[in-house]
């Protein structure tokens, strides 16, 4: 019994080389599938090869709590920038606890203070794209090496800039090489991921009971109206929308 435990423990599926010639044909099949079905697709696919990125968005944890029930032993990781909200680390501990999993923090090469020291006290006042380069972009792009398949929570309605999001994409690495992407809850609305995390009584970041929607660095994230879009609360006043993890990588051909 001991040795069947070890033996299941220990096997993953072989990664396969896919060519990127069969994105659209691969897209399209994925987009009539299921979340699980689209998480198992990566699992067989990629093995561990595959991680979930996640910075603990209700999405997120859809997907985390999708990929246990399904058995799909998925790495999971997350950036931390070391300016995320107390709540937000106390959410990562709840699910490591909730799921029994682990989920690997990623971080920046500089700490704050050396930052400070290299750039400038609060470089996320003075030059917003430069710190999230530093704090969120990099690390990503470290992560990816060791990647084939990234998995992240990014959904249509978050924002008009991601209404045209895919299941599937490719993206691309700081070196040019390809990394795909996928998307499982690209067509899930925020109802939708409410309903699941309510009905799977999953736990989320407190913040959310607190007028916050999209949930970052605590030092760029405010509360939002309930008629904002989920990312309007991310740099308030600036036209800033994204970090860059999900444009920086994408194909400017
Ligand atoms: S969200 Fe703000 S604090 Fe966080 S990395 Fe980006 S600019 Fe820096």
């Amino acid at each position: 019994m001991f040795a069947r435990v070890v033996s299941w423990l220990r096997s993953e599926p072989s990664p396969v080389v896919l060519d990127p010639a069969l994105l659209e044909e691969t897209n399209a099949k994925l987009e009539k599938s299921t979340p699980e079905e689209r998480l198992r697709w990566a699992w067989e696919t990629f093995g561990k090869r595959a991680a979930i990125g996640t910075s603990f968005q209700p999405a997120g944890v859809v997907i985390l709590h999708l990929a246990k029930v399904n058995k799909l032993r998925l790495p999971a990781f997350s950036l931390d920038t070391g300016l995320l909200f107390r709540e937000t680390i106390e959410l990562k501990s709840a699910l490591q606890d909730h799921l029994n999993i682990r989920i690997e923090s990623r971080l920046p090469d500089l700490s704050l203070t050396e930052q400070a020291k290299v750039h400038g006290d609060k470089l996320w006042e003075k030059n917003p794209d430069l710190c999230c380069e530093l704090r969120k972009v990099q690390p990503l792009n470290r992560k990816l090496r060791s990647l084939d398949l990234w998995i992240t929570g990014v959904r249509r309605d978050q924002s008009a800039q991601r209404t045209l999001t895919p299941i599937l994409e490719l993206a691309w690495r700081e070196d040019g090489s390809i990394v795909w992407k996928l998307n499982p809850l690209a067509d899930w609305n925020r109802d939708r991921v409410w309903k699941y995390l309510r009905e799977n009584q999953l736990p989320y970041n407190a913040l959310h009971d607190r007028g916050y929607r999209s949930i970052g660095c605590s030092v760029c994230t405010r509360p939002t109206s309930a008629s904002d879009d989920d990312r309007a609360g991310r740099w308030p006043g600036l036209a800033k929308t994204e970090c860059g993890l999900h444009t920086r990588y994408k194909n400017s051909a």
